[in-house]
C-alpha cells in the first residue's frame, strides 16, 4: 500500500510506470496469510517488484513501449515473471521504456517520457528508464530490466541505482520481447548490490524454454554481495583501467568520480592496472549494426496478422495493410533502426556492413579474453555524463549512441556487468555510476567487488 500511495504521489509526474497492478494488493496479502500461517517463503516474498514492459505479464499489458503492442496481453508470463511469483514477490506494474528497448533516455516512449526523480527535466536513462525512476523515486524497492547495449547500467548510472547485466544465458530471455537476441540479458535494477543478488538469485538459472540459456550451477549473488560487504575482498584485487578509453567526452565530474572511487579501492588493497582493449573504440559502430540487424528479423513478426494493432485498409492488398500497420504502429527510432538493419543484412552489403561488424566483435572478446588474463576486474564509468535533459539528444541519434560507448562492449562479448553508484558530480550534483566487468560465468565476482564500495 505504501509503495501504491508514494505512485500515487509522484508518478504524474515522474511517469515511471505504463500500467500499475490492480491486483497487487490482493497478492500481497495472501503472501500475508501464509507467512502468518507458518509457512516458510522466500527472503523476498511480499516485497513489490516493478517489471519492465518488454516483459510479458499475463495479468497486465504488455506493449516494449510501442503503439503497435498497445493493450497486448501476453498468453504467457516471461520466465523471470514466474520465477518471482513463485518465489511470493508482488508485481506491482509495467515500467516504462523506449520502444521496443531501442535508446538511451526512454524519450522514444511511444507514451511519452520518464521524468529523472533527481531533476524532473532530465532524463532517466534508456531504454529502462521506467525501471531505473521507479527505484530512485521509491515508488518501487526493486525492479527487473533487460540489458542489450547497457538499458540497465546506464539508467542506474543516471538514477543513483545499481544494475546488473548478468553474462549472456544466465538469465532466461524467455518472455522478453526480442531486440536483439544475441545480446539481450534481463537483470536487476535496485536500490542496494545486495537487493539485486537476491532477485538474481530468484530469476537466474537454466530454463529449457531458452536455447541460449546456460546450463550452469550459479553460486548464491545475495551470499557474494553480503561476503563483499564484510570487507577485505578488494585486497589483492587487480582491477584494469582501459587505456584506449578517450577521456574526451567524458565530463569532467564522471571523471573525477571515477578516478576517487579508484584511489578508495587502492586505498583497501586493490591493485590498479593498466590494461590495453585497442578494439573497444570500434563497440559502438559494431553494435549500432549487429543490433538493427538483429531487431529487423525479430520486429518483422509485427506484421498486423500476429500480433497487436492492424490497420484496416478496405480493399488494400495483405501488404497494403503490413505497411500501413507498420507505419502507424512504430515510431521513428524503431522505422530508422528496421531501414539500418534490413540494408546492412542485403545481399551485396551483407559483408560489407554485417560481416564486417561480427569481426569487430571477436576482436572486442578477444581483448577481453587478454585483459582478464591480467586482471581479476575491469573498471569503467558507467557512462560519459551525467543525466542530460530531456530533448537534448532527442534529434541527434549519434550523440544518443555515443551514450553508450562503455557499456556495449559487455554486451558484444556476453560478459557480466554491474553499475555502482559512485557519488555525485562535482558540476551539476547528479549520480554518477561506476561499472565493472568480470569474465563470462563470474557475475558473482561483481556482487562481491560491487558491495565493497558501498
Ligand atoms: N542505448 C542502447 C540502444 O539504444 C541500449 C539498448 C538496450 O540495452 N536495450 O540500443
Amino acid at each position: 500500500q505504501a509503495h501504491l500511495d508514494r505512485i500515487a504521489a509522484v508518478d504524474a509526474d515522474i511517469h515511471a510506470f505504463l500500467h500499475v497492478n490492480d491486483g497487487a494488493l490482493a497478492v500481497a496479502a495472501e503472501i500475508d496469510r501464509r507467512r502468518a500461517a507458518g509457512e516458510q517463503l522466500h527472503a523476498l516474498a511480499g516485497v513489490p517488484l516493478a517489471i519492465k514492459d518488454v516483459l510479458v505479464t499475463t495479468d497486465m499489458p504488455s506493449t516494449s513501449g510501442s503503439k503497435i503492442l498497445e493493450g497486448y496481453m501476453s498468453p504467457y508470463d516471461a520466465t523471470v515473471v514466474a520465477r518471482s511469483r513463485a518465489a511470493g514477490l508482488v508485481p506491482l506494474g509495467k515500467t516504462n521504456m523506449d520502444e521496443f528497448a531501442m535508446g538511451s533516455s526512454t524519450e522514444h516512449s511511444a507514451y511519452g517520457p520518464t521524468h529523472n526523480p533527481w531533476d524532473l527535466d532530465r532524463i532517466p536513462g534508456g531504454s529502462g528508464g521506467g525501471s531505473a525512476a521507479a527505484v530512485a523515486s521509491f515508488e518501487a524497492p526493486l525492479a527487473l530490466g533487460s540489458d542489450t547495449g547497457g538499458s540497465i547500467r546506464q539508467p542506474a548510472h543516471v538514477t543513483g541505482t545499481v544494475g546488473v547485466k548478468p553474462t549472456y544465458g544466465g538469465v532466461s530471455r524467455y518472455g522478453a520481447i526480442a531486440l536483439a537476441s544475441s545480446l539481450d540479458q534481463v537483470g536487476p535494477v535496485t536500490r542496494s548490490v545486495l537487493d539485486a543478488g537476491l532477485l538474481h538469485d530468484v530469476i537466474g538459472g537454466h530454463d529449457e524454454h531458452d536455447s541460449t540459456s546456460l546450463e550452469e550451477h550459479w553460486p548464491s549473488f545475495a551470499a557474494a554481495a553480503r561476503e563483499g560487504a564484510r570487507g577485505d575482498v578488494l585486497k589483492g584485487l587487480r582491477v584494469g583501467v582501459i587505456r584506449e578509453l578517450p577521456d574526451a567526452g567524458f565530463q569532467a565530474g564522471v571523471s573525477s568520480s571515477f578516478r576517487e572511487a579508484l584511489a578508495a579501492m587502492e586505498a583497501q588493497g586493490a591493485e590498479i592496472v593498466e590494461i590495453s582493449a585497442p578494439h573497444f573504440e570500434y563497440g559502438v559502430a559494431a553494435y549500432y549494426l549487429i543490433l538493427p540487424a538483429e531487431a529487423s528479423s525479430n520486429l518483422a513478426k509485427f506484421d498486423s496478422v500476429r500480433f497487436g494493432l492492424r490497420v484496416d485498409l478496405p480493399g488494400g492488398t495483405v501488404e497494403d495493410v503490413m505497411a500501413a500497420t507498420r507505419d502507424a504502429g512504430f515510431g521513428d527510432e524503431v522505422k530508422r533502426r528496421v531501414i539500418l538493419g534490413t540494408y546492412a543484412l542485403s545481399a551485396g552489403y551483407y559483408d560489407a556492413y554485417y560481416g564486417s561488424a561480427q569481426k569487430v566483435r571477436t576482436l572486442i572478446q578477444r581483448d577481453f579474453d587478454a585483459a582478464f588474463a591480467q586482471v581479476d576486474v575491469i573498471a569503467t564509468p558507467s557512462a560519459p555524463t551525467t543525466a542530460f535533459r530531456l530533448g537534448e539528444k532527442i534529434d541527434d541519434p549519434m550523440q544518443m549512441y555515443l551514450n553508450d560507448v562503455t557499456t556495449i562492449p559487455a554486451n558484444l562479448a556476453g560478459v557480466p556487468g554491474i553499475s555502482v553508484p559512485s557519488g555525485l558530480a562535482a558540476e551539476d550534483g547528479l549520480p554518477v555510476g561506476i561499472q565493472f566487468l568480470a569474465p563470462v560465468r563470474e557475475d558473482a565476482r561483481l556482487y562481491r567487488v560491487g558491495a565493497a564500495l558501498e
